[in-house]
């Protein structure tokens, strides 16, 4: 995921503290470092680690699929999910991101930003470094009456300048401006929360139009549709990551690029809930004409599983038959949104997203042993995207650190994990009835 995206074959990747070293063919590494430990059995794929740019860490794991599909998108998040999240204590928030973690980390993900409904950010960072995954992470943040950790503008800016103090960047856990979006921000919290981004050099991100309500309502409020009206109080920018924008119309497809702003696609959680991707999606478009687009996966009742892989599958596909154009995205662009283009996506293109000497050794190993790679194919890429997904993941570093080893969580024993899962689960479903 170089410029020039080579391949190396018989390759290996040497690694120094939390950095990459050197990347060449396995033998000549091995002359040079005699000494240094060998991970993986020389037979697998090494990729990057994934990026997943939009995954609610709280709220969804731990009643993981337990909402029906049979309900409407709104139903199920205002009337089960939301009521879910809000019951939450911090045992619930730090297990719940430990769980969401360890699954990410086995399915290659070495970066996750959190979506923004975490009421207790300093527990949930502690489940994610647990695990040892890189995230960003913001503080529940919604400016509107009669629902859970609601307040005034200036109070929920407030609390989201303490998350950037409290997790600074440069740490394996950083803050970021995070709001709910959609209709949930009067225009002081959105203008006051991009200015905040801006001024500490963070990212921000928040959700819009997965579907074409917000749009209905922008376009009731303000008489312009959503990202036509941020654009007039100068909310977008390079530093604004759009969780969804499914629901666009060409200007703001226009909009978007103009002004720089990256897109968090999250395709299977817009399947799950049937929210028109099929027939409205500009995804292809918006990345065709130079926009940065990543991957996400959403939550564990919209999208389910947390696999980068199979959502830039899943994106790809869409892209090529709604265009009924071959020609179009590939295997390789599946890759590349799932790494690099997910690391630039999020501000992070110079740290992440490639096995670059200098880089991060954010590194997945992916086993060739299981039966989508029995025979081995002529592109290990193309196996790899339409074959396979985090099934094969064998071997996971994050920052140079060890986090999955022979494809078992390293850090956190999920075994151990299971008992308190199940009765904080039960508790959850009881008090909601
Ligand atoms: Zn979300």
């Amino acid at each position: 995921m170089n410029d020039v995206r080579n391949v190396v074959r018989d390759g290996g990747v040497a690694i120094a503290g939390d950095r990459i070293v050197a990347v060449d063919d396995f033998e000549t590494l091995r002359a040079a470092h005699p000494a240094a430990e060998v991970i993986g059995d020389g037979t697998g794929i090494v990729t990057p680690g994934y990026v997943n740019a939009h995954q609610h860490l709280t709220g969804d794991r731990l009643i993981q699929s337990c909402i029906p599909d049979a309900i409407d998108s709104q139903e199920a998040i205002f009337g089960w999910a939301v009521p879910v999240h809000s019951a939450h204590t911090g045992d619930d928030d730090e297990l719940s991101a430990m769980l969401g973690s360890i699954a990410a980390v086995m399915n290659g993900i070495t970066c996750t930003v959190e979506a923004g409904t975490v009421a207790h950010p300093e527990r949930v960072a502690a489940g994610i470094g647990a695990v040892g995954m890189r995230a960003t992470l913001g503080q529940w943040g919604w400016d509107v009456d009669g629902v859970p950790f609601g307040a005034p503008a200036a109070e929920v800016l407030a609390r989201q300048e303490a998350q950037l103090d409290a997790m600074p960047a440069g740490g394996l856990v950083e803050g970021w401006v995070t709001l709910v979006g959609h209709d949930l921000m009067t225009d002081e919290l959105a203008v006051g929360a991009s200015d905040l981004a801006r001024r500490r050099g963070v990212g921000i991100t928040f959700h819009i139009s997965p579907h074409a309500g917000d749009a209905v309502s922008y376009l009731a409020r303000t008489g312009k549709r959503p990202l036509d009206h941020l654009a007039s109080l100068g909310v977008l920018g390079p530093h604004v990551l759009l969780a969804h924008a499914v629901h666009l119309d060409q200007v703001e497809v226009d909009l978007a690029l103009e002004h720089d702003v990256a897109i968090a696609s999250c395709p299977w959680a817009y399947l799950r809930l049937a929210q028109g991707f099929l027939m409205n999606q500009r995804h292809g478009e918006f990345l065709a004409r130079g926009g940065r687009l990543a991957l996400g996966c959403d939550a564990e009742n919209a999208g389910d599983a947390v696999d980068v892989l199979r959502a830039g599958a899943l994106l790809v596909g869409v892209v090529r038959d709604s265009a009924s154009d071959p020609y179009s995205l590939t295997a390789h662009d599946a890759l590349a949104l799932a790494t690099i283009g997910g690391a630039r996506a999020i501000g992070k293109g110079d740290v992440i997203g490639s096995i670059e000497v200098g880089k991060q050794a954010d590194l997945v190993v992916h086993s060739t042993r299981g039966p989508q790679f029995t025979p081995r194919g002529t592109d290990p890429v193309r196996q790899l995207v339409w074959a396979s997904d985090g099934r094969s993941v064998e071997h996971v570093l994050v920052a140079g650190r060890q986090v999955v080893r022979d494809g078992r969580c390293a850090t956190v024993d999920l075994d151990l994990l299971r008992d308190e899962a199940r009765s904080r689960r039960d508790r959850l479903l009881e008090a909601h009835g």
